[in-house]
């Protein structure tokens, strides 16, 4: 199919798709608001008065989320590479995950840690498996490392992941870093996608 093709299709899919019509009547940024309102419903991870990081941010539906469930006595500092319109109650850092300055800022927010990580990055999708899945899984592995330099020992990390190469070994990683692992596919999350999210909890000393 062309390109023009696929971009017609992706239009009439998120025209007709149930949670980009509920985003809008409820007020939330994105559709994905809602693959994280179900995962917290089963899981618990945002608490009233927590501080919370929320990697690839933008458009900013996580962190709505975040906003409502920490209320005023928590935190949301967020990072994207793109720039994210103002939301009351978040500390927005743009720029690029991977890069050193970025991190340091970040970390300049943190000093007493966080107890919730999460992280919906998603590369650009060239639409070729072996450079989109590498460059995926190298985002997972850049928020696994933030979490264990900021979690809090009952703190948790929620990562977005795709199946394929090399993340059976990503999932063996968070098991010697966490106590339990859990997978989750919410609902909102497209049954053709590969997406799935992985959950970390309990940090396990390490010997670095
Ligand atoms: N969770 C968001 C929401 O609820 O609106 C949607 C996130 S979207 C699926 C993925 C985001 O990851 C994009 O906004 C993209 O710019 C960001 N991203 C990808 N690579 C990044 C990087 N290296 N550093 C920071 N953000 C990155």
């Amino acid at each position: 199919m062309s390109r023009r093709g696929n971009t017609r299709r992706w239009l009439e899919r998120h025209a007709s798709d149930p949670y980009v019509r509920q985003a809008q009547t409820q007020g939330y940024r994105s559709r994905a608001s809602f693959k994280l309102l179900e995962i917290n419903r089963r899981d618990r991870l945002l608490q009233a008065g927590a501080t919370v990081v929320d990697l690839g941010a933008a458009p900013g539906g996580w962190s709505q989320v975040a906003v409502e469930q920490v209320g005023p006595r928590g935190r949301v500092v967020a990072v994207d590479l793109l720039d994210m319109a103002p939301m009351p109650g978040v500390e927005f850092i743009q720029g690029d995950f991977n890069d050193q300055a970025v991190l340091a800022r970040l970390l300049e927010r943190l000093p007493q840690g966080a107890d919730l990580v999460m992280s919906d990055m998603a590369p650009n999708l060239t639409g070729v498996r072996a450079i989109d899945q590498p460059a995926a899984l190298h985002l997972a592995e850049l928020a696994l490392d933030l979490a264990t330099r900021v979690l809090k020992p009952d703190g948790a990390l929620l990562v977005k992941c795709f199946e394929g190469a090399g993340s059976q070994d990503l999932r063996a990683l968070f098991a010697q870093r966490f106590e339990r692992v859990l997978v989750r596919k919410p609902a909102a999350s497209r049954d053709r996608s590969r997406e799935h999210y992985l959950i970390g909890r309990g940090m396990l000393p390490t010997n670095d």
